[in-house]
């Protein structure tokens, strides 16, 4: 009733915000009813109530302000109908497609169209951004509305669970949405090697044209590629071709090009053209907003206490994020019990405790040192050489980070009286895993082999 209104509150908006924040927190709002003194905004979450009151709501007052509504005091209401949300999460393809597939028999769709390898399930739409993505989100957003036009090849790199593979199939899939005749393929390097080498081995034909005739190339796990050489090649000559003819080409990876090892010169300098960005851990808030939205995906509402507690203790990837909530909603469910905190206390307790108990102080200064080719003696020692200070920051950044040492003990466990230093040593590196590729690699690699 009032959407006019808001639909100019928001082309007012959009102006001042960023693209990510406008599309993560106005695209599904609405105005739900508006007083002399009050307003009442819908919203898709819980979470994002919050959101609004704290960050966006002198923004709104200002902009309803503007269009000849001045309120005093902005209610933020979850919106009741999630329906068409919840709708196209489970039928899996968007109404365009649906419609598509209606007025054109399917098989005549089908000869068009190669068999993309698409998951239907990856959206912009159920992707939650943050800080630690939001440039990628941008940037694939950009690549879907022009394909092949900007930032081609797209690179997008990231530790393990962090989104990757749903943001560049969501590229893939805004595409086909909008264009059902798009040709986009998706496949794993695993796979490009695997077929590149049965063409070989059986003579099969048809390889090179399969992947040289599409619009949009999604190559995921770039880093399987390495040390193939033959295949490096092959997929050489089909990104030439594809770019030549400024097709998309997208590429997936858990390292940045430069760190992919045995990539070949050539064609790493051509990974390297377009744009490569990185996708990190999201900050506590995300992953809150990420969890209220599967919950309110499988139709379940947590209280911001659960939806904190999971936040809070799942820290490792989003993949392990979504698995503890279905764990909790599947447990809640099965047992006839709230899916609150105390369920989620005794059910991530369990996972928690499901880590090898026997973890000490000294296998972790060991296996540090040893990751880093030094003694621990030198670890434990006096010397302050880059090439020791490094690796005994991140080991005390591991004994506090994996066995919640205080920071006297850390400091005592590498022969240390000032336990400043392990206060500011965790910091550090702390700040670096999120600002330094090659630092967070390492502890994960180290983290890797302390549970191996
Ligand atoms: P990666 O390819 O980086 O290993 P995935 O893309 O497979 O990670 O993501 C792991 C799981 O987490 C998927 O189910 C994905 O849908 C989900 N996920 C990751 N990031 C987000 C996000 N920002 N919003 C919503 N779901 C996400
Ligand atoms: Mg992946």
């Amino acid at each position: 009733m009032h959407s006019a209104l808001w639909q100019s509150v928001l082309g007012e908006i959009e102006l001042t915000v960023s693209p990510a924040n406008y599309l993560t927190w106005f695209t599904n709002t609405e105005l739900l009813d508006l007083s002399e003194s009050q307003a009442t905004v819908g919203v898709s979450n819980v979470f994002a109530i919050k959101q609004f009151e704290v960050k966006f709501n002198d923004l709104i007052k200002t902009a309803l302000e503007h269009n000849g509504a001045p309120v005093k005091t902005v209610l933020y209401r979850v919106k009741t109908t999630r329906k068409s949300v919840i709708n196209r999460e489970t039928t899996g393809s968007p109404t365009v497609d649906r419609v598509e597939e209606l007025i054109a028999p399917p098989a005549k769709k089908s000869s068009k169209t190669p068999s993309s390898g698409l998951n239907p399930r990856y959206t912009f739409d159920n992707f939650i951004v943050g800080s630690s993505n939001d440039l990628a989100y941008t940037a694939c957003q950009a690549v879907a509305a022009h394909p092949g036009v900007k930032y081609n090849p797209l690179f997008i790199y990231g530790g393990v669970g962090l989104g990757k593979t749903h943001l560049i199939q969501a590229v893939g899939n805004a595409i086909i949405a909008r264009d059902p005749s798009a040709r986009v393929i998706y496949i794993s390097s695993e796979t490009f090697v695997k077929e590149f080498l049965d063409h070989i081995r059986f003579k099969k034909a048809g390889f090179s044209d399969k992947y040289r005739n599409i619009d949009v190339l999604i190559v995921d796990d770039m880093q399987f590629i390495a040390g193939k050489e033959k295949t490096q090649e092959e997929f050489f000559h089909t990104f030439n071709a594809l770019h030549q003819a400024n097709k998309q080409i997208i590429i997936g990876s858990d390292k940045p090009p430069r760190s992919i090892p045995t990539l070949t010169e050539r064609l790493r300098s051509r990974l390297e053209w377009g744009m490569a960005i990185d996708i990190q851990m999201p900050d506590f808030e995300t992953r809150c907003a990420i969890v209220q939205t599967k919950a309110s995906l499988s139709g379940v509402t947590l209280e911001q206490d659960t939806v904190e507690y999971l936040a809070k203790n799942i820290k490792t990837n989003i993949r392990e994020l979504e698995g503890a909530l279905n764990q909790l909603l599947a447990f809640a469910e099965m047992r006839g019990l709230v899916p609150d905190v105390s369920t989620a206390e005794g059910l991530i307790g369990n996972i928690r405790h499901s880590r090898p108990q026997h973890l000490t102080p000294k296998q972790i200064i060991d296996k540090t040192a040893r990751h880093f080719q030094i003694e621990s003696k030198e670890m434990c020692g006096i010397k302050r050489d880059k090439h020791i200070v490094v690796p005994r920051q991140i080991a005390m950044y591991l004994l506090r980070s994996e066995l919640h040492l205080s920071f006297p003990k850390i400091a005592s466990e590498l022969g240390r009286k000032d336990h400043t230093t392990a206060i500011h040593s965790v910091e550090k590196i702390e700040k670096s895993i999120k600002l330094d590729f090659l630092i967070r690699e390492q502890v994960a690699e180290i983290r890797e082999k302390l549970y191996a």
